[in-house]
């Protein structure tokens, strides 16, 4: 009962519908089925954004598996591990379950290559497969690389995904509420109704609990259809293609403090220009949409508690915030949504129970 205290007839808002706020929610059932709490009623669950599905971050995203330490700046080792593997389990049970086609989770194999060598990433102990390219398999690109690796797993095709979640949300009778937010103040101030608030606003947390340390990076992608493409392929020179269910993801461009999201030009026809030189087969691809999105990039990603009291009513309202996932929110995001639930349910040693 000690951990369960959390859930029990209080009204739940998660702030934001990006692949963070959906699977938030998702484990929030989970776990209140979990813990049979059902006999006190329905889980009490709202989710509140400015935008939904093709609106968000998430819907564009390329959605590889691949979250490498290096690049998540901020987190211990072994958190980043914990995140990751708990993430895969999930992906890898829904792969090998009925469920893969209406969640857009497959499989995917392809290439990493590089014009120096590297060291391996975190990754390439869980995920299906991993080994060094030969200098045989080097040579046979038409553009030429130094090192690489080749491995074998999990793309989730978020769009398809997102609509997994979605509707899962809904049959469990989550309600949905599109509004902009101002401020966690404002916020607590204008709907003293809510006892715990999880905060997966991504970049909206700027504004929300001023936090100068998110940043964009801005992202640029084409999507075209090519489906004689079934490997991925991965450069250091921003250039990757990745098969989804429906096309092919080619970018890319990574601009840290661009806020737009138009497309620009320049960035469009040096993605192709970059994509065609790896793959020159794509020349016949044909264009289905193109795309800019900012990854919401904080060191360290913040996945964390706060007890707040309201000014007006002095109620003590619970804070969860899960934010700042950068290029690697589809891959984190069931391992940092299980820590955020677990902060709540006052399991505060997420990491030590369960490594
Ligand atoms: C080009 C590109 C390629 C990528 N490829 C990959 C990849 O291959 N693998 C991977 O793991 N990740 C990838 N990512 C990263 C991934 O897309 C993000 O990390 C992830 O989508 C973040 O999810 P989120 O839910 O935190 O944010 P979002 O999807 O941005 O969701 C935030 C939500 O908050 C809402 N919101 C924000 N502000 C307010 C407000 N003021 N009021 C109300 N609602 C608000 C929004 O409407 C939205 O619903 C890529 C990103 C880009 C741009």
């Amino acid at each position: 009962m000690e951990l369960s205290k959390n859930l029990i007839r209080k009204k739940i808002v998660i702030l934001g519908a990006g692949v963070i706020g959906l699977s938030t929610a998702e484990r929030l059932i989970e776990k209140y089925n979990e813990l049979n709490l059902s006999k006190f009623g329905p889980i009490d669950l709202t989710i509140i954004s400015e935008t939904f599905a093709k609106d968000t971050t998430s819907d564009g995203a390329g959605g590889l598996f691949r979250p490498d330490d290096r690049f998540i700046p901020g987190v211990p080792k072994e958190q980043v591990k914990k995140w990751a593997t708990d993430s895969f389990k999930y992906f890898d049970q829904l792969l090998f379950s009925k469920e893969a086609g209406k969640a857009g989770v497959f499989q995917a194999s392809g290439y990493q290559m590089f014009n120096d060598e590297r060291i391996d990433p975190s990754y390439k102990d869980y995920v299906y497969q991993f080994r060094s390219l030969t200098k045989k398999e080097l040579d046979y690109f038409p553009k030429k690389f130094k090192y690489g690796y080749f491995s074998t797993t999990i793309g989730i095709d978020t769009r398809t995904f997102m609509q997994y979640l979605t509707n899962k949300l809904i049959l469990n009778g989550v309600e949905f509420l599109m509004k902009k937010i101002e401020s966690q103040e404002n916020f607590i101030r204008e709907h003293p109704q809510f006892d715990i608030i999880f905060n997966c606003l991504g970049l909206g947390s700027i504004n929300f609990c001023d936090d100068t340390k998110m940043i964009p990076i801005r992202g640029q992608m084409i999507r075209v259809k090519a489906p004689w493409i079934k490997h991925f392929y991965y450069t250091d020179d921003n250039c990757y293609i990745i098969p989804n269910i429906n096309t092919i993801c080619l970018g890319g461009t990574r601009q840290k403090g661009n806020y737009s999201v138009e497309l620009d030009e320049k960035d469009g026809k040096g993605i192709m220009e970059r994509c065609k030189e790896l793959c020159p087969s794509l020349e016949s691809a044909s264009i289905e949409w193109e795309w800019a999105g900012l990854r919401p990039h904080r060191e360290p990603i913040r996945v964390e508690k706060e007890v707040v009291t309201c000014s007006h009513t002095s109620r003590q309202k619970i804070i969860i915030h899960n934010y700042g996932h950068g290029g690697n929110g589809i891959s984190l995001s069931r391992g940092t949504c299980m820590h955020a639930v677990d902060l709540l349910l006052n399991t505060s040693d997420y990491l030590k129970s369960k490594l």
